[in-house]
């Protein structure tokens, strides 16, 4: 039986895997669930013995059932190639008592390349398969990794455009020398004085404008979504979960059956959301450990069942956490109250209207299979030090506050378990932070000149990614209000 896709907000809109992945956003303002959570029908011994691609299709065909076998593999073929600087994709890397999974060897060397390479092939794809002759506009609020990540995946694709928002005082520099020397004659890319939540509310409201959706759609445009909010990006990343489990087997760490943990830096709940339906479809999961930075809502929230964001927003060194509004959470809220669309979208509103919501004591049960921790800027620092002093292993502000929390999560529990940290960018990206842990700042040195060092500090090479914006000229200049995200996006379009 093939899967569906509901709105969180109201089950009686139902649409396919690919009407799902071209619409992106329910036009109720849900997100879209699968109606039921398909099993994994290989066995793990089999897993064991797939390559990154084999493990992509076995993954992702139970998720997309509109699609044909010769679609998604040509999909799965054409994302995940020379892009990637290892033939692996993704690995594993052993330090400290932890396996840190290396998610970052893409593109743009931060794990949302994992998603966003294949999403603009499974999103044209998909536009074919329903007769869509619109140019699909992409609107994207980044928190800085999702926005280069899907310009990278989505420059020069016909039939797309792309638009990315993001908060101008809220990202590294080298987050947003990557986004602004974008090159794509169909890539646009806009700072606001603002947020990452102002960003993804403005995104989301332009979404669910339906005025303008009228107006586009007579201009031959429609809107789609590159944000963990659109499934094309929630099922690529189950299939790393799946992959590091079976490299575990492959290499004799576990037997296969043995049950690990898995611990994700979170932001807005999407990377760790596929760990959870990895461990719906029989994935031997025991813990999935969310870490937070010092915005750390989600936390309180796994401690007290109350969400609000009602409290103050903190730049922290790991910028792609700083969010208070993880959109992903909606759905394990949809989950835990027994796929009721109609209670979930009461917490929605409550949000919405009061920034909190309290769940019940038996939707908290459900919440067992999670523990929760964060770590705090100085913590950060002294775990990329500690990591790196022990085990020669460099690792970036994002994985360290993963690291640090999962370090901690071992001291109180005792489970000593094998645990997978979910490495989400590389170390170069925030060199900054990473030098001032482990070597020193010389004055005036840009954190470009701080990658360089890097690279001779711990003898690793510089990533393409880097060398690339070195000397390339900037392009995009474009800073708004914002209030003016709207009228912007309408003057892009030519609207
Ligand atoms: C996006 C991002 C995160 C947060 O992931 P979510 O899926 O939003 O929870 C963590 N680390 C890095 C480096 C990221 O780019």
């Amino acid at each position: 039986m093939g899967v569906l896709y509901k709105s969180t907000r109201n089950s009686d809109n139902v649409v396919t895997s690919s009407q799902a992945i071209l619409m992106g956003l329910s036009v109720d303002g849900g997100l879209f669930v699968p109606d039921h959570m398909p099993k994994l029908d290989v066995s793990l011994e089999t897993l064991a013995g797939f390559d990154y691609k084999q493990t992509a299709y076995e993954v992702m065909k139970l998720f997309l059932s509109d699609f044909t076998e010769e679609e998604l593999k040509a999909c799965i073929n054409r994302a995940y190639d020379a892009k990637f600087d290892i033939p692996q994709i993704t690995q594993l890397h052993e330090a400290d008592g932890a396996y840190y999974l290396e998610l970052y060897h893409g593109a743009t060397i931060a794990f949302k390349d994992m998603a966003l390479s294949i999403l603009p092939h499974l999103m044209t794809t998909a536009a074919r398969k329903n007769h869509i002759f619109n140019e699909i506009v992409i609107l994207t609020a980044t928190s800085g990794d999702t926005g280069k990540a899907a310009l990278a995946g989505f420059a020069d694709v016909p039939g797309t455009r792309i638009i990315v928002f993001y908060p101008k005082h809220g990202v590294s520099p080298i987050q947003e020398k990557q986004m602004v020397t974008q090159t794509g004659e169909n890539t646009c890319v806009i700072g606001i004085e603002g947020n990452f939540d102002d960003a993804q509310s403005g995104v989301k409201a332009i979404f669910s404008d339906s005025e303008l959706r009228g107006r586009m759609n007579a201009a031959g445009l429609q809107f789609s979504s590159a944000n963990s909010i659109n499934i094309g990006r929630l099922v690529p990343q189950i299939v790393y979960y799946v992959y590091a489990y079976g490299q575990l087997v492959k290499s004799g760490e576990i037997e296969c059956g043995d049950e690990i943990n898995i611990t994700v830096p979170t932001g807005n709940f999407g990377n760790i959301l596929a760990a959870y339906y990895a461990k719906q479809m029989g994935l031997p999961v025991r813990k999935l450990i969310c870490a937070s930075n010092s915005n750390k809502v989600l936390v309180d929230f796994f401690r007290t069942g109350t969400y609000d964001r009602n409290r103050k927003f903190i730049l922290t060194m790991s910028p792609s956490m700083d969010i208070l509004i993880s959109s992903n959470l909606e759905r394990l809220i949809y989950s835990l109250c027994g796929c009721d669309s109609e209670k979930c979208a009461a917490f929605m509103d409550n949000l919405k209207t009061d920034g909190k919501y309290t769940i019940s004591d038996e939707m908290k049960a459900g919440l067992s299979g999670f523990a929760s921790g964060f770590a705090d800027e100085e913590e950060t620092l002294e775990e990329i030090r500690a990591v790196y002093d022990r085990s020669h292993y460099v690792i970036d502000t994002h994985t360290a506050v993963a690291s640090r929390v999962y370090r901690k999560y071992r001291e109180e529990t005792g489970d000593e378990r094998k645990t997978v940290i979910a490495s989400t960018a590389s170390p170069f990206k925030f060199s900054r932070s990473v030098m001032k842990a482990i070597g020193t700042i010389p004055e005036g040195a840009d954190d470009l000149a701080l990658a360089d060092s890097l690279s001779a500090l711990a003898g690793i090479q510089l990533p393409r990614a880097i060398e690339e914006i070195r000397s390339a000229p900037v392009r995009h200049r474009m800073v708004i209000e914002t209030c003016d995200m709207k009228n912007t996006v309408e003057k892009v379009l030519g609207l």
